[in-house]
């Protein structure tokens, strides 16, 4: 680095020949004030990540194909591509297509940033003027064309249609920006354009991944090499990679377990309190401070973590905070704010962390994530010093979700039953309070169900004696025993409503439905009240709740799910329902195996891959049941939430305000409503 300083005050112009890319830019290049946050002479050490990349364009490189999967404002495109073109115009010509994502941004791209580009560094003057050819079309110099001797720059907006040109150069800017093509996949066709030139072709793609047209820049990054930027921690030396959450390994890449890298405290407004904020070593626990970040990056040095899938293909990961010119308080700042609106959490997890956010919902480790997470507090307990602690003031509702199957042994009279209790909290965090599954009888009214009324029934306590029972309960009844419509009976599900006035039937329908609710309401063939869900939307939005990861001061942001820490007990083994009822309690405990139900479905998305239509069972060896389970304990929340509002005489759907009317109400009363 500091050599290319020193050497690039007077060089003598033949020697440029000999120059790489980036030394090109730094002898050359000035950076003015409308295009740059550091304007002047352009300096490669405010972003020592760009070098290597830029260089792999050098006229004698081997690389055929550079990826960058990056953040917003990293400088990728003055100091990767603008050099590029720089460089090739005044020491390599050659041809280049430059893709961007529509023709206007393209033709924009050239005549005000590159032009300026050409005027900085003295080399206009090689672009050819303009000329009107005999057949009328002008040529040389236009806003789509820039011809200099040997070679020729074509600016095209991603989606027209391919011209037959050759070029040795693609440079994509954007590629995730760029619309879908009517003419086939964007990238293989414009690929094409650079085949005459074999193994001495040059690809650019650089793009912050957008997921809403197919996560190209993603899937290139996956094809190359994935070089992560690994730099030295100022205290103990050791070798890391800067990413929001997770840790990456010079063996793995990004290894996702939810523990968030930056720690920083709040002000009393939630705001960031700059002073504090810090990039955790994951080895020896030293904060890294805003001031040190551009030492520490000059230390880095790329290391690829994977083989790439075609020789000479690398991809690089450059998130924004990397980036010297984006303050590390900004970041905090925008992550808080993002906490409770999804569409700028997208934003944030795209732009500033460079991570697709599609592929999020696919994440869900089981094996890490939810297991260490999880909190202590026992099953069947409503722990409300520790939502508190957490964050989230106290559970105002319970909750259940119960889902009925039939037996496998082949006896009719057999069956069981999967429950889920949750707590539900004033900001809609989740505590998960009990789970289990109860075999027995479930024809007859059998001790399955006896079992079902009693747990459905109970009183709980919070640590100062506040009162709560189970407010809504969801029963599946797309299986219900007993049910013969000749004999007029509605089946064991019906029966179960009928007997207790906290609980509703409820159908799952996997369809997305273009309501504001995820559910309906609507009757049986005998005229009973049943609630019909959109199971899709609430599977997505469970999925994603379960990726939400702690604040750095350790309290959660709101619509977090917990889950106890107990490995072997669920909670219904205090019930002594084996004693009681003679049925047997399974499914028992919090452990990895129940946390694969998680994992146990895929989502299945619409052709243009923007939204999720149903979700298709891919884990046979993990059961939905759980999953089922506390889905429709989800739901029961929101049908009792549409009651109250019906009670307080409120028109709109608002869960939020029934929220805060039920914490206001148990504070007043000691019980729940
Ligand atoms: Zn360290």
């Amino acid at each position: 680095m500091l050599s290319f300083k020193k050497s690039r005050a007077n060089i003598a112009t033949q020697e440029f020949a000999q120059l790489l890319p980036h030394e090109w830019a730094e002898a050359k290049r000035i950076l003015p004030k409308q295009f740059t946050a550091k304007a002047g002479k352009l300096d490669y050490s405010y972003s020592p990540y760009l070098i290597e990349i830029v260089n792999n364009f050098a006229a004698n490189s081997k690389i055929t194909s550079t990826s960058i999967l990056k953040g917003s404002q990293v400088g990728a495109t003055q100091l990767v591509i603008e050099t590029i073109l720089g460089y090739t115009i005044d020491i390599a010509p050659t041809s280049i297509l430059y893709l961007s994502e529509s023709k206007i941004v393209a033709e924009t791209d050239v005549s005000t940033r590159i032009d300026n580009m050409l005027y900085t560094t003295g080399i206009y003057d090689k672009i050819r003027p303009s000329a009107q050819f005999k057949h009328g079309k002008k040529t040389g110099n236009t806003k789509s064309v820039k011809e200099f001797a040997g070679g020729i720059i074509y600016a095209k907006g991603a989606n027209e249609k391919p011209i037959a040109i050759n070029a040795q150069i693609l440079i994509f800017d954007e590629l995730d920006k760029a619309k879908k093509h009517k003419f086939g996949d964007m990238v293989s066709l414009w690929k094409k354009r650079l085949s005459v030139y074999g193994k001495s072709k040059k690809e650019l793609y650089s793009s912050t991944p957008q997921g809403d047209t197919g996560n190209r820049i993603y899937k290139e990054f996956l094809k190359g090499d994935q070089r992560y930027w690994f730099c030295e921690c100022p205290s103990c030396k050791n070798e890391f990679s800067f990413s929001w959450s997770g840790n990456i390994t010079k063996e793995n890449g990004l290894i996702p377990d939810g523990v968030h890298n930056f720690k920083y405290t709040k002000n009393e407004q939630g705001a960031v309190i700059p002073e504090s904020i810090g990039y955790a070593c994951r080895n020896c626990g030293y904060l890294i401070k805003e001031e040190e970040r551009y030492n520490v990056l000059l230390t880095g040095k790329w290391i690829a973590t994977t083989t790439a899938k075609f020789r000479n293909s690398r991809s690089y990961y450059v998130p924004q905070f990397m980036s010297n010119f984006v303050s590390w308080e900004d970041i905090c700042n925008e992550f808080i704010e993002a906490q409770n609106d999804r569409d700028r959490l997208k934003v944030f997890v795209n732009e500033v962390c460079a991570q697709v956010w599609e592929d999020r919902i696919n994440q869900i480790d089981t094996k890490t994530t939810q297991l260490i997470n999880a909190k202590s507090y026992a099953p069947l307990t409503i722990p409300n010093k520790l939502a508190n602690d957490l964050g989230h003031g106290n559970i105002v509702m319970l909750t259940a979700g119960i889902d009925i199957n039939k037996g496998s042994s082949g006896d009719e009279t057999q069956g069981w039953a999967a429950i889920t209790i949750c707590g539900w909290t004033a900001d809609n965090s989740c505590f998960v309070l009990a789970k289990g599954h109860i075999y027995g009888t479930i024809y007859n009214y059998g001790n399955v169900w006896k079992s079902l009324d009693e747990i459905i029934n109970l009183d709980f306590y919070d640590e100062n004696g506040v009162k709560y029972y189970i407010n809504c309960v969801g029963v599946d009844s797309g299986y219900n025993p007993d049910k013969n419509v000749e004999a007029g009976k509605d089946g064991s599900v019906f029966d179960f409503v009928n007997k207790n006035n906290n609980a509703r039937a409820i159908k799952g329908e996997d369809k997305i439905s273009k309501k504001s609710l995820r559910f309906a309401t609507g009757q049986t063939s005998e005229g009973l009240p049943l609630y019909l869900l959109d199971t899709t939307r609430y599977k997505t939005s469970l999925f994603n709740n379960l990726l939400i990861s702690e604040n750095a001061d350790e309290t959660q942001p709101p619509e977090f799910v917990n889950f106890p820490k107990a490995q072997e007990i669920g909670g219904l083994e205090y019930l002594n329902l084996n004693k009681k009822y003679k049925v047997a309690i399974k499914g028992n405990g919090f452990d990895e195996s129940y946390y694969k139900t998680f994992n146990s479905e895929e989502p299945i998305f619409n052709k243009d891959k923007t939204e999720i239509i149903l979700y298709k069972k891919i884990n046979t060896r993990a059961p939905t049941h759980d999953l089922d389970a506390l889905i429709y304990a989800t739901a029961a929340k929101e049908f009792y939430a549409s009651e109250i509002l019906s009670v307080i005489k409120e028109k709109t759907y608002n869960l939020n305000l029934v929220l805060k009317y039920l914490e206001k109400f148990l504070a007043e009363n000691g019980y729940s409503f």
